[in-house]
């Protein structure tokens, strides 16, 4: 017995010494922590090694190659811009303006638009090295475009043999999924028949469809329907981007939301991505506030302008539920496993900003992405750290 005591008392020392001697690569301390899930903000330190979160919370010492000093700083997970057209980003791999906004992953080939070769776009992008880490979506016009034209007619079934190929072979190659853009041409020119044959061959490949819904055809609700409809019937998930509410139709906003609810409780994986500035410049629109503000709606947009908008300027919701949209809701839906949230093992991908300066300056201070320093203190470093992300299901 007295041996036992013994060995627990070593044991127990051993824990204490390998604390006190633990080597972090990077120690954030006294930061104002926004863990991205929407519980409410701690203060804490935050030590990262390998890449990965390994300690949260009052952290006592323990060595580090680097520290930053977050006093009065608001640390968050990484920003996931879920709606880029930066299918050139190999070109510009710095990803300058996605960084100093604290976005530390990017989605293109949105809007049915995406490089025709994704296995090359891909190896390209790791070749190059990014500063952010990338995923990109198959686009439906774009797979449209390289088999028949920008023409409008229907394909005849060897193209479409060809389109489903195009898919497949996209998302084997690390596509998360198919887009699609139908609010003009050519992706408009398909009929549903064709948008179900190919998100068919998502189901197969195990992608999730993101449908921009149409708008210039149908209303808002009826294209809304449509795509929870095939995308139930085939099992996957399903993103809706592209929806423009009318400030005059608060019913349609009404219909839209509960065709989500209803979905979700038939356990239909569904969300919606919104754009808060939109490109048309519409502004103040009280119905897609409204929308906003629903708990499976991702925003995407430029993240420090978001919370210096909807956050401190106008007040819709708290500064956690406005991350938690621009982190762990985008990274669970899409498949980014391990991503978008601060936490035990989790990638270290961190944005580091001052809140109270938000409208003043909205940018990051400081940017980390896959533990590695990407900004300091404004300045990019040149780091590239970024990964080419896949879909990981089972989230
Ligand atoms: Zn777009």
């Amino acid at each position: 017995m007295r041996f036992l005591a013994a060995a627990m008392l070593v044991v127990i020392g051993a824990f204490l010494a390998a604390d006190d001697q633990a080597s972090y690569d990077l120690l954030i301390t006294n930061a104002h922590i926004v863990d991205g899930t929407g519980q409410p903000a701690r203060d804490g330190d935050i030590a990262i090694r390998a890449g990965r979160i390994v300690a949260l919370g009052r952290i006592a010492g323990g060595s580090a190659d680097q520290r930053i000093d977050a006093t009065g700083l608001t640390v968050s997970p990484g920003f996931i811009d879920s709606h880029t057209h930066a299918d050139d980003i190999a070109n510009r791999p710095g990803a300058e303006v996605f960084v100093a906004s604290g976005i530390t992953t990017i989605v293109a080939g949105t809007d049915g638009v995406s490089s025709a070769d994704i296995g090359s776009e891909l190896d390209d992008i790791r070749r190059a090295g990014l500063s952010v880490n990338f995923a990109t979506f198959v686009g439906h016009s774009t797979v449209r475009a390289s088999v028949i034209g920008r023409v409008l007619r229907d394909p005849l079934l060897a193209d479409l043999n060809r389109m489903n190929a195009m898919v497949f072979e996209g998302i084997a190659d690390g596509a998360i999924g198919l887009s699609t853009g139908l609010q003009s041409p050519p992706g408009r020119f398909a009929r549903n028949s064709e948008i179900a044959a190919l998100a068919r061959v998502v189901s197969l490949a195990r992608g999730l469809y993101a449908a921009q819904i149409r708008t210039a055809d149908f209303t808002v609700d009826q294209s809304v329907a449509e795509s929870i409809r095939l995308a139930e019937s085939l099992a996957i998930p399903v993103q809706l981007s592209g929806l423009m509410l009318d400030p005059l139709k608060p019913a349609t906003t009404t219909a839209v939301l509960k065709l989500i609810d209803d979905a979700r409780r038939r356990n239909t994986d569904v969300w919606v991505e919104q754009d808060v500035f939109p490109a048309s410049g519409a502004a103040d629109n009280p119905e897609s506030d409204r929308l906003l503000l629903h708990p499976l709606v991702v925003i995407a947009s430029d993240p420090m302008r978001v919370l210096a908008d909807v956050v401190v300027g106008r007040h819709l919701m708290s500064m956690e539920e406005a991350i938690r949209k621009m982190t762990s809701l985008p990274a669970a839906r899409l498949g980014f496993a391990g991503r978008g949230v601060l936490k035990d093992n989790a990638a270290a991908d961190l944005a580091i900003f001052d809140a109270g300066r938000l409208a003043q300056s909205p940018s990051a201070r400081d940017v980390i992405v896959n533990g590695v320093v990407v900004v300091r203190n404004g300045q990019h470093t040149g780091a590239r750290p970024g990964r080419v992300l896949r879909r990981t299901s089972g989230l």
